[in-house]
């Protein structure tokens, strides 16, 4: 029902640029033209902000109501464009805190927030700058654009606990961890056991991988993918709700293969299970995150040791690093599953049809 809550206000418009324009450039004029649609379309909820509105609630009551900048629920790299922050290979990678590329995968330091101010005013200092170089030197200090985010303007923006531009950017389940930090675990898997069993027992291994898959008996609404009995390594078209009953099949899916795997496999969907709780009233206490972070500091150990030198980036992704933000963002948020994207990726065919 709170779907229902929810409305299309806009559309952003699709820039055409001249072929000779450099991608550079290119970028640097996409984000001046979304933070001015920006501008224009929260002009009036910002000032708000500010001074606060006269509203009658659906009970009949005048309530005093101050809107704020709560949560902006988007993907990589959408985010980095909202929030004007470079993603790597820029030194300071995360739109949330100043995280240094080389540590993302370190997951132990808490790292400073950014905030609207700090950047506010390097980036009038890089404006005033002499030359470009010069400019871009200044930005780089924080791997920010030269543009201002038009999320920018809220009230208490600089607020960690009421939100902001930075701040707004929480962690949300779908792109972060059913279609980024799981698909990383499994598209590891089989060069992991290549390196450690040889070709011929890992073919074997994957093979028995995906019978296994194939012979789970699916109810209705527990749906898992076919795929051909090729779930590993190709699962480009599974989706993901499928992915997350994935996620809860996959330790007896690896049992008595690899036990480093099934563990590895086992924390994950345990932490993740208490990261987004699913009861109808959440009652999520200090234990819970202390339970949380206890489980991510084990399951952090066991990729460590296991499967990150494996992956490609060997587990230095934002996606990785945003991990160790998730008791920050439920102690602002509260129970992080009403953070979804779902619902508004599934719609994005039908209203952008329907806007054109
Ligand atoms: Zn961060």
């Amino acid at each position: 029902m709170r779907n229902a809550n929810f409305r299309d206000v806009a559309y952003f418009p699709k820039p055409v640029f001249p072929q000779r324009l450099s991608s550079a450039a290119k970028r640097q004029v996409k984000l001046h033209m979304l933070s001015l649609c920006l501008g224009i379309l929260l002009k009036d909820i910002k000032a708000l902000s500010h001074s606060g509105v006269n509203l009658v609630d659906p009970w009949g009551n005048n309530q005093f109501v101050v809107p704020m900048l709560f949560s902006y629920v988007g993907d990589e790299p959408e985010i980095k464009d909202l929030s004007c922050v470079k993603g790597p290979p820029s030194a300071f990678p995360c739109e949330f805190c100043m995280v240094f590329l080389e540590q993302l995968s370190n997951l132990s330091i808490a790292w400073p927030q950014r905030t609207e101010s700090t950047h506010n005013l390097k980036l009038q200092e890089a404006l005033a700058a002499q030359s470009v170089a010069r400019r871009n030197e200044i930005c780089s200090a924080l791997s920010m654009h030269a543009v201002p985010s038009g999320l920018w303007g809220f009230n208490l923006s600089n607020s960690a606990i009421l939100g902001g531009a930075y701040q707004c950017f929480s962690f949300e389940a779908m792109h972060n961890e059913d279609l980024g930090v799981f698909l990383y675990i499994v598209d590891t898997i089989k060069p992991y056991l290549e390196q450690y069993y040889g070709t011929a027992a890992s073919v074997r291994m994957m093979v028995e991988i995906n019978e296994r898959m194939r012979q789970v008996p699916r109810a209705t609404d527990f749906a898992l993918p076919y795929c051909d009995g090729e779930y590993i390594p190709n699962h480009s078209r599974v989706q993901a709700r499928e992915l997350r009953n994935v996620m809860q099949v996959l330790p007896f899916l690896l049992d008595g293969l690899d036990d480093d795997l099934v563990e590895v496999a086992a924390l994950y969907v345990m932490r993740y299970k208490l990261a987004f709780n699913k009861q109808v009233v959440p009652n999520i206490t200090e234990s819970t995150l202390i339970q949380i972070d206890e489980t991510l500091a084990a399951f952090h150990e066991k990729i460590q040791s296991t499967l990150a030198s494996h992956m490609p980036s060997e587990g230095q992704t934002i996606k990785y690093h945003k991990l160790s933000h998730i008791t920050t963002w439920i102690k602002r948020l509260g129970d992080l599953k009403h953070i979804a994207a779902q619902f508004f990726e599934g719609r994005h065919h039908r209203s952008g049809r329907n806007a054109y």
